[in-house]
């Protein structure tokens, strides 16, 4: 009976009765009427799910994916939308405010100095502004980094991309074990590639041409300078709703302080910082279509098409990595750079099957790949429009298995940290 069982190959499906394959490790479902395609969603349910994503996505977002399906997104690039502007307008009043602080309470302490309450007043403003001025982000110092001496070649490629998208390159790449990749700004003017090995490794290599064509496109088209501006922003934003929390203040004299004096500000930043995320939210999902223009254009439609398929698996490869890192802390395995080889090929065993069960699943639950990204089957139908276009780089083999070399050590660190974090 259980011999039986084990040797059967197909089933019956019980909706419709066609032959459904079965893969044990997979789910069973029917390619003819959809049946089980998605019991992962059943816990949910279809309907909440996709309407959630659906209302994450926003009006706005719908708009835009439509506005870009009509005219296309070959050559379409960045623009000032009205909510640019005014996200722009909002951070500048915001870091004005705090040089008004600076300004009015060093005002107070130079020409009021010898009066004790302009002093009082004058110090904490000019001490708040030292809380709230506007911030360059630093640099994460616990990655691995690497600069242009550690890995030549990995920079040449990312050169190339970066003059193929008509960019400046980035001045630093920092190697994390996330199934995930990111730019961003630090000090003042630099650039910094965030490299994911969760990823970057499961990744043929043209689909790394055409991630480091999204994240360099998202250079290109002043995603990160509006991001570093504005994120800022959002910061002194966030300090001050804390700051004058009516709630903080105890007491009498302080709860009259509060109903009198702050209740009104309170309103006003708390007002102020919904409003900035909301108009800095609604450009998300234009820089995203646009940034896998760009990749389509470096690395060709068909790989970034086939990157936005990889990213249907990011949960799917987040729970092999943890498994594999589990197994590592245990003594199972091996917590050398090889976890990340065993990782691609265990991704690269899903079988064709299952891949276009995900394809279809994203369709049905609207996948992101997180909150900052349109849903992915939307993101397809896009390069679909958009039609097959040849490679402008090319990851030939050699320059492929040079790039895995230099990336070795960090490689070796992250899967020694993951299993330690396991
Ligand atoms: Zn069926
Ligand atoms: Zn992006």
């Amino acid at each position: 009976m259980t011999e039986q069982a084990q040797s059967t190959t197909e089933q019956d499906c019980p909706q419709c009765g066609a032959g459904m394959p079965v893969d044990e490790r997979y789910p069973v479902w029917c390619t003819e009427c959809e049946w089980n395609v998605a019991p992962e969603l059943f816990v949910y349910g279809v309907g909440g799910t996709a309407g959630l994503r659906r209302e994450s996505a926003g009006r706005h977002g719908t708009a835009t994916f439509e506005e870009l399906a009509r005219e296309g997104t070959k050559g379409h690039r960045a623009r000032l939308t009205p909510a640019h502007v005014l996200s722009y307008a909002l951070a500048l009043l915001v870091h004005g405010l705090s040089f008004a602080l600076l300004g009015v309470g060093v005002w107070l302490l130079v020409r009021g100095w010898t009066r004790p309450l302009a002093a009082a007043l004058g110090l904490p403003m000019a001490l708040l502004f030292l809380v709230l001025r506007p911030r360059f982000p630093r640099l994460d110092t616990s990655l691995p980094r690497l600069g242009r001496a550690e890995a030549p070649r990995l920079f040449r490629l990312v050169d190339s991309v970066a003059r193929e998208v008509g960019t400046r390159s980035v001045d630093v790449i920092v190697v994390d074990p996330y199934v995930n990749a990111a730019v961003t700004t630090y000090g003042l003017r630099r650039r910094v590639l965030h490299l994911g090995l969760g990823l970057w490794s499961v990744l043929p290599p043209q689909e790394k041409v055409a991630l480091l064509g999204h994240e360099l496109g998202h250079f290109a088209n002043g995603d990160t300078r509006h991001g570093s501006f504005v994120g800022s922003a959002l910061h002194t934003l966030r300090l001050w709703v804390l700051v004058l929390v009516p709630e903080r203040w105890n007491g009498r004299f302080g709860r009259l302080l509060s109903l009198l004096v702050l209740r009104g500000p309170h309103h006003l930043a708390q007002s102020a910082l919904t409003l900035l995320e909301k108009v800095t939210r609604r450009g998300f999902p234009r820089r995203e279509y646009l940034a896998d223009d760009l990749a389509a254009q470096v690395a060709s439609t068909e790989a970034a098409r086939d990157l936005m398929e990889t990213l249907l698996h990011a949960e799917h490869i987040d729970g092999e990595l943890r498994r594999l890192s589990e197994e590592a802390a245990q003594g199972t395995g091996r917590a050398d750079e090889t976890l990340w080889q065993r990782l691609a090929e265990h991704l690269a065993a899903v079988p064709p099957r299952e891949r276009e069960r995900m394809r279809r699943v994203s369709a049905l639950e609207w996948h992101q790949q997180d909150a900052g990204h349109p849903p992915t089957h939307r993101r397809i139908e896009l390069l679909d429009r958009r039609g097959p276009s040849a490679p402008r780089i090319v990851l030939d083999a050699r320059t492929s298995r040079a790039v895995e070399r230099e990336l070795r050590p960090a490689a070796q660190t992250l899967a020694q940290a993951v299993a330690r974090g396991a």
